[in-house]
């Protein structure tokens, strides 16, 4: 564990894809700010989710950001090969008794759901628009529990919010020195029952972005989390988790998000190019540190 008083930063790219304007601007920004108080800028990749990384995305991220003129602490820590650390934090929520195993497939969730909208009931919904898990299988039997897990049906291991909220009692918050999609800023107000029952591991899938973040971030002694203001409601699932597990807290930054001629956030889907495409069509890392405001 690196010294407490060493101020640690972390770029913590998805290599889903390959990077964008948003990730060279939360890059930059966390390896600026480390450089400024003399601390440790180190490279997390978080490719939990095995079905949508790739080698190639991965081997992306290392070539632009040396482009970009970035350096960063060997080794970079690769999630992938540390699912036995989310394993543990499962098992210690799991003896708290505040997992279950979630069983309704996709389609029965969406079927669930648009019956109840059907009849005049809105479904509730999490900051990021998705609706929330209607499921109740927290009151599930132990016995049929055991057996339907045993026949190998898939199942999602999900947080059970209340009974978490209930065990910690008191309302949590966390320091922002960046702002929210609405001006929040300085102590925030956590809000993780909007969130509902989060999904922190499945069957074949060992961790959720969600569980690998905040074991990550305790594990490598982050001090300052520095990211797009699109994870700023979701900080509040994190905070529940680090004081659900004994973690230390980290100060957060959630930075403007870059945003395409029709205002959208950058994605691959509404077509914004890479970082390799503006490179292949001749623009600089100067030219990226000008188009960023920087
Ligand atoms: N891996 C996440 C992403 O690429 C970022 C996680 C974080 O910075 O906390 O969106």
């Amino acid at each position: 564990m690196p010294p407490a008083s060493r101020p640690t930063f972390r770029f913590a790219p998805s290599p889903t894809g390959r990077l964008h304007l948003g990730h060279a601007l939360s890059a930059i920004l966390n390896a600026e700010e480390a450089r400024e108080v003399a601390g440790r800028f180190l490279l997390r990749i978080e490719n939990t989710d095995l079905t949508r990384c790739t080698p190639e995305n991965e081997a992306g991220i290392y070539e632009d950001l040396l482009w970009l003129g970035l350096r960063w602490e060997e080794p970079v820590r690769r999630q992938s090969e540390h699912f036995a650390d989310y394993g543990r934090a499962l098992e210690q929520l799991k003896a708290m008794g505040l997992i279950y195993p979630a069983f309704l497939s996709r389609g029965e969730v969406r079927r669930m759901i648009a019956e109840a909208e059907a009849a005049g009931e809105p479904w509730p919904r999490d900051p990021d628009g998705v609706p929330l898990y209607p499921g109740d299988e927290r009151r599930m039997p132990e016995a049929e529990r055991q057996a339907r897990m045993n026949t190998g049906e898939p199942f999602a291991w999900r947080l059970d919010m209340q009974a978490a909220r209930e065990r910690i009692g008191r309302a949590l918050s966390w320091t922002d020195t960046g702002n929210g999609p609405d001006g929040e800023t300085g102590q925030v107000a956590a809000d993780p029952a909007a969130w509902g029952d989060v999904v922190l591991a499945r069957k074949e899938f060992p961790a959720s972005y969600t569980l690998a973040v905040v074991v990550d971030d305790a594990l490598q002694g982050i001090t300052h989390v520095v990211r797009g203001r699109d994870l700023f409601h979701a900080t509040a699932v994190h905070r529940l988790l680090q004081v659900l597990l004994e973690l230390p807290e980290p100060t957060y930054h959630h930075h403007r998000l870059v945003l395409d001629d029709e205002g959208r956030k950058l994605s691959k889907s509404a077509g914004s190019p890479s970082l390799a495409d503006l490179r292949a069509a001749g623009v600089t890392p100067h030219d990226i540190r000008t188009m960023l405001g920087l």
